[in-house]
């Protein structure tokens, strides 16, 4: 073992970039080569592709990051680029579906919006930004409270979280006023109506810059910083296997996409962090298959609507000049549709769900100019509830050895069925929904449940567990049960049921995890030096 630790990073999603970050800024004599599969879509390495302002060059890094499926082939999917809403559950703009129907296209019948983003930051370069904490049943129950408040907190500076985002619009403050005279009364001190924290960096002018994996990477992409001399991103080169022998992992065998050469690099420690499906994948291909890999697949459910915001009601909290006056900063930035997010967070026994409230000025879906909320100058709302899906090990993500997928890597097929608790817990949702909506106004697209696999929030498929009962992949710090030198990292991980953002809580046990790893190499650093 050398003095000088070489680390593996696979993926480059917020969760790599934070076991690098931390590994790094933890052994100041490791080395890390972080692989990627996809291309790199910003100067600056993973950043939010929503902080490009021109459309042109927005649409390009999202087709960029769309793997096999691109242009007029995705629009022959169904998912019209036009009808994508930033700052949803479902918004697709940069991902592309597993099941995408054609040559070496996995098979998803039952959860069909499945679906991956293979560009430098991964998923982090696309998404909404929204950081939750869990609470209640939702967190991992066998990590203590107080060490679990400390791995938030680093994982809310590692993403910038901003927990009052937009909280100075009147707009937002008006629509938080109209649901909490609804369900205020109903729900547990600490667990009310407020404002949704999100990732990025709010500007003087109002704006935010969005936060991507950019942030998480920091010093590790800041020229000159010790940690950068440290680091490596190898974009377009895709880990076709782990390579171990005796239950220990020695390194990984690479390709690089562009000369489709392969290499083999050997290294003291692999964090696989390829989201949660590829993770799994890759696992399966190299041989490492505990009985779970891939089984309690979970995501949350979500029932959308759209609501025209009141005008008497909306009037009597915000005056006409306030609204002038949010328009006219709004108007500064139109290429950023997200002005002000509100929630209600999960809390049981009553309210066993999470509600995302987006205000945007236009509506995702135009309505018809003859809709009497067309236009509507009050603006309106896209809202959905995360409706929590429990484990079971009939869920999952099947690998087939005999039949390649269009990267050549054992195909996939998604089996996942709803129970009779998860429609109902569905069904209290979708009248939770009407609720909402009638509070803040009407509904121009009625409360409807999304097909399986919008969340994007896949959980579960490498779960941790505090024992090797064949339930887990993991143990409670990421490291693979029965092979050493292996970590992994993602919402794939997250064992428990539930219904909202989970990118924070990945990135809080990445946190663990790299800790942990980072304590594992020194030892074994110190035991060989003896
Ligand atoms: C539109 C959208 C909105 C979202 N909104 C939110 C939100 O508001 N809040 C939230 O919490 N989450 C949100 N998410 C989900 C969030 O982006 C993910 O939870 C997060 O990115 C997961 O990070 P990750 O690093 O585990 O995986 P990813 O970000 O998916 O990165 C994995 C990377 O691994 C690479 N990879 C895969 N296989 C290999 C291989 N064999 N070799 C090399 N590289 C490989 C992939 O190309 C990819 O770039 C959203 C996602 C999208 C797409």
């Amino acid at each position: 073992m050398p003095t000088n630790p070489t680390i593996a990073v696979v993926g480059s999603g917020p969760i790599g970039s934070a076991y690098a970050r931390v590994l790094l800024e933890t052994l100041p004599d490791a080395r890390v080569i972080m692989f990627e599969a996809g291309p790199q879509l910003t100067p600056r390495a993973g950043a939010s592709v929503r902080n490009i302002a021109d459309p042109d060059e927005k649409a390009r890094a999202r087709e960029m990051s769309q793997g096999p499926q691109s242009g007029a082939f995705r629009a022959s999917l169904g998912i019209p680029a036009g009808a994508v809403v930033e700052g949803m559950f479902t918004a697709r703009q940069g991902t592309f579906l597993l099941d995408f129907g054609g040559d070496g296209s996995a098979h998803a019948p039952t959860f069909p919006a499945a679906a991956a983003a293979t560009n430098v930051g991964g998923q982090g370069a696309h998404w909404t930004c929204a950081t939750p904490a869990p609470a209640f049943s939702e967190k991992v129950p066998f990590i203590p409270d107080v060490e679990w408040d400390d791995l938030l907190a680093a994982a809310r500076r590692l993403l910038h979280v901003q927990d009052a985002a937009f909280a100075d619009s009147p707009i937002g403050g008006a629509i938080r006023t109209l649901l909490d005279d609804e369900f205020g009364g109903e729900l547990p001190e600490g667990y009310g109506v407020g404002t949704l924290p999100v990732a990025g960096d709010p500007q003087p002018d109002g704006t935010m810059v969005w936060a991507g994996a950019d942030v998480v990477l920091g010093p590790l992409i800041e020229p000159g910083t010790a940690e950068s001399a440290r680091f490596e991103l190898r974009d377009l080169t895709l880990v076709r296997r782990i390579e171990h022998e005796q239950g220990a992992v020695r390194g990984v065998t690479v390709e690089d996409l562009r000369t489709h050469e392969t290499a083999f690099v050997p290294v003291d420690l692999v964090v696989v962090a390829a989201d949660a499906f590829r993770s799994p994948q890759l696992l399966w291909a190299s041989g490492i298959r505990p009985a779970a890999l891939g089984r309690y697949l979970t995501e949350h459910h979500v029932v959308i609507s759209t609501v025209a915001l009141d005008g008497d009601r909306m009037g009597g909290l915000v005056s006409d000049e306030q609204l002038a006056a949010e328009l006219a900063r709004r108007a500064q930035n139109a290429a950023d549709p997200v002005a002000a997010v509100n929630r209600i967070p999960f809390s049981e026994p009553d309210h066993p769900f999470s509600l995302q409230v987006m205000y945007a000025e236009n509506p995702p879906f135009p309505p018809d100019p003859a809709h009497p909320a067309a236009g509507n100058k009050w603006g309106y709302v896209n809202m959905g509830y995360g409706v929590r899906k429990h484990p079971r090990v009939e869920d999952g993500v099947r690998f087939d050895d005999d039949e390649p997928d269009y990267l050549g890597f054992p195909n996939m097929t998604i089996e996942y069925a709803l129970t009779d608790a998860e429609e109902a817990e569905i069904a209290d949702a979708t009248a939770h929904l009407r609720r909402a909506g009638a509070a803040l106004g009407a509904f121009i697209a009625e409360p409807r449940l999304l097909p399986n696999g919008s969340s994007l929030h896949y959980m579960g498929t490498m779960r941790m567990g505090e024992t090797d009962d064949g339930t887990s992949v993991a143990d409670p710090y990421s490291r693979v049960w029965g092979t050493d030198r292996l970590v992994v990292g993602g919402n794939a991980l997250i064992p428990t049921a539930n219904t909202m953002n989970p990118t924070l809580t990945s990135v809080a046990l990445a946190v663990r995890g790299a800790r942990r790893a980072a304590a594992d190499l020194t030892a074994r650093v110190a035991a060989a030096s003896v």
